[in-house]
């Protein structure tokens, strides 16, 4: 009865390629190192995303830091607030034609 070590063994393989592919980040809530695996969205240039803290199970906003190779983590509560606000700015520049 090999076959279930066997496929146990080949997720836990995978599992460590998809980390080895993984960013780093630190979650801005617990502290905790996690390491995020790049995304489809971010494959596609969005360089953005979202996902649940291991250690404290906070939704977290991502963004990849190009630079460093590495995840800009906050919470998601803080990048609504901030989203929020610069939708109103582009609204207001909207309202002047700035023609962006
Ligand atoms: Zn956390």
């Amino acid at each position: 009865m090999n076959s279930v070590s066997e496929e146990s063994r080949k997720c836990v393989e995978k599992h460590m390629e998809e980390l080895k592919g993984g960013y780093k980040g630190v979650c801005p809530v617990c502290g905790k190192t996690i390491r995020i695996c790049k995304s489809i969205r971010i494959e596609m240039g969005a360089n953005t995303g979202s996902g649940i803290c291991p250690g404290c199970k906070k939704l977290l906003h991502m963004t990849f830091n190009e630079e460093r190779k590495e995840m800009n983590l906050e919470r998601f509560k803080d990048y609504q607030k901030r989203h929020g606000k610069e939708c109103e700015a582009n609204a207001k520049t909207d309202g002047k034609g700035s023609g962006i």
